[in-house]
């Protein structure tokens, strides 16, 4: 039952860590949720996968009752919790250097039905010092795919996000006019969730990698945490993992014996390609 935690790190150990200084962030904070997540990362490096899994699992077990998570209900050791929810109380108690890595700016958008051109951020930039966590809904993603315009995929994350929405006069014209809160720049890592399920749940299926447009960014699918029924019964991660100058796509799941099943050694092919052509195509989009 402690696959919630598994399947969290091991998304963060391939898709995330390796891209932020986490050790300084851990030296320089202090906090315990950057430090354990630091040093279990260490043991990852070392090829010790599964001692940095119960390092993490010890920790969340003791501290449930603790400071660090102080809003949910505790994660006992032997009962199962959403992967999500859990994600999201992690980086919410990591320290706000951590959470700084996953900033974004957020403004109002007024979406004019009378005039495209009405259609624009209006100047109220608040930082936002939290993940970006977006509701994903295939239709629509792959309408927007190949947008290349800020405009069109502030329309389609819009419908992406599911904020919900203020009818009001467009500032422009006065007509009528729809207004969001929306992420206004472009944050390093997205985090998807698939509330509907829409997502193959089979590994086999799952194109590595998807790339889609928010705003002036590509993202690209690093990995996903999928679960096996609709309950979250058992949570796995699929990720792309870089080994020794070259990168091939796994399944994780430290439940079951060997822990790692590799799905295809030809991930490489896609990388190359893409950073061949896409020089800026350094973001990632997680699935979780
Ligand atoms: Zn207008």
């Amino acid at each position: 039952m402690s696959c919630y935690i598994d399947a969290f790190m091991e998304l963060f150990w391939h898709s995330i860590l390796p891209h932020i200084e986490i050790d300084q962030i851990a030296s320089q904070t202090g906090n315990p949720l950057d430090n354990i997540m630091a040093g279990a990362f260490v043991l990852v490096k070392q090829g010790f996968r599964l001692d940095a899994s119960t390092q993490m699992r010890n920790f969340v077990y003791k501290n449930i009752k603790e400071l660090y998570f102080p809003k949910q209900p505790p994660y006992e050791q032997g009962n199962m919790y959403d992967v999500v929810d859990f994600a999201m109380d992690y980086m919410e108690q990591a320290s706000e250097q951590f959470r700084a890595m996953f900033q974004y700016k957020c403004s109002r958008y007024n979406m004019c039905f009378e005039d495209t051109e009405h259609c624009w951020f209006m100047p109220d930039d608040t930082v936002r010092n939290t993940p970006l966590f977006i509701t994903f809904i295939p239709s629509v993603v792959d309408k927007f795919h190949l947008s290349t315009s800020s405009d069109q995929s502030a329309h389609a994350i819009t419908h992406l996000i599911g904020y919900p929405r203020l009818k009001q006069q467009c500032i422009y014209c006065q007509k009528l006019a729809y207004q969001y809160k929306l992420p206004h720049n472009d944050p390093a890592f997205v985090f998807v969730i698939d509330k509907l399920g829409a997502v193959p749940n089979r590994t086999d299926n799952i194109i590595f990698p998807y790339i889609i447009q928010l705003y002036s960014q590509r993202y690209q699918l690093h990995a996903m945490i999928h679960s096996t029924s609709r309950t979250g019964i058992h949570y796995k991660t699929t990720a792309v993992i870089h080994n020794n100058g070259g990168c091939f796509l796994a399944c994780l799941d430290n439940l079951s014996k060997p822990g790692i099943t590799v799905i295809t050694e030809n991930v490489n092919e896609f990388y190359f390609h893409f950073s061949s052509n896409h020089s800026s195509l350094q973001k990632k989009l997680k699935i979780i």
